[in-house]
């Protein structure tokens, strides 16, 4: 059975297709034909990711799913939050996306803070048969006062889960997906899924 995965991301699309194995093909936004940027605007992470799951079935008419990460941080009250992407932007650091000035801003605004436990939490929206269903992924840890290793992207440097030797950019992608927020969100999208098939 066809599902869109409303990404063009193809890290993401190869580990949703190796998790889901092949009683699904999952298909990526370019490959139904869609260009558009579709608008994450919502005040959360549930909200972007239903509002880009309903976007491909009001447009395509397909069942989708799609999803939405956020790296929370006690001490700065929960931020960045739904702003993880653009945080150094949204701080009056840097522009758009840009990876190092966010992790250069987070570092920043926890200097000299003793509290730095953080947790990502990825939000998956599946619309299946016409219904919509949430699927949360949470991988707790802590920030880092410098960067460490170098594999993975994004705040993988400075991101150590509780239990871990190292930050996520220390571990290997396979160590990393067996614990991480959105490795345990797609595991859960899988199993109902699978049960559906
Ligand atoms: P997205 O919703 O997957 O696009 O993620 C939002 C932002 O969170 C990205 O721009 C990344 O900077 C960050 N992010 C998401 N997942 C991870 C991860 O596994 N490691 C590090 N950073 C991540």
């Amino acid at each position: 059975m066809k599902l869109v995965f409303a990404t063009n991301n193809a890290h993401k699309l190869s580990e949703v297709r190796q998790i889901l194995g092949d009683s699904y093909d999952v298909v990526s936004l370019a490959d139904i034909g869609c260009t558009t940027d579709i608008p994450e605007t919502a005040p959360t992470l549930e909200g972007n990711a239903l509002q880009k799951a309903r976007y491909v079935k009001e447009h395509f008419g397909l069942d989708c799913f799609a999803d939405d990460t956020g790296l929370e941080v006690d001490a700065l009250n929960g931020a960045p939050g739904v702003f993880t992407a653009r945080y150094a932007e949204t701080e009056g650091w840097g522009r758009g996306h840009d990876t190092t000035a966010n992790v250069d801003c987070l570092l920043h605004n926890l200097e000299n803070k003793s509290d730095r436990k953080a947790r990502f939490r990825t939000v998956i929206a599946l619309i299946y048969n016409g219904e919509e269903h949430l699927f949360e992924g949470i991988v707790e840890g802590a920030i880092t006062t410098s960067r460490q290793g170098t594999d993975g992207f994004g705040y993988d440097p400075v991101f150590h889960p509780d239990g871990c030797d190292g930050t996520f950019a220390e571990m290997g992608p396979d160590a990393k997906n067996a614990i991480s927020h959105r490795g345990r969100a797609i595991r859960l999208l899988a199993e109902f899924l699978n049960k559906k098939a």
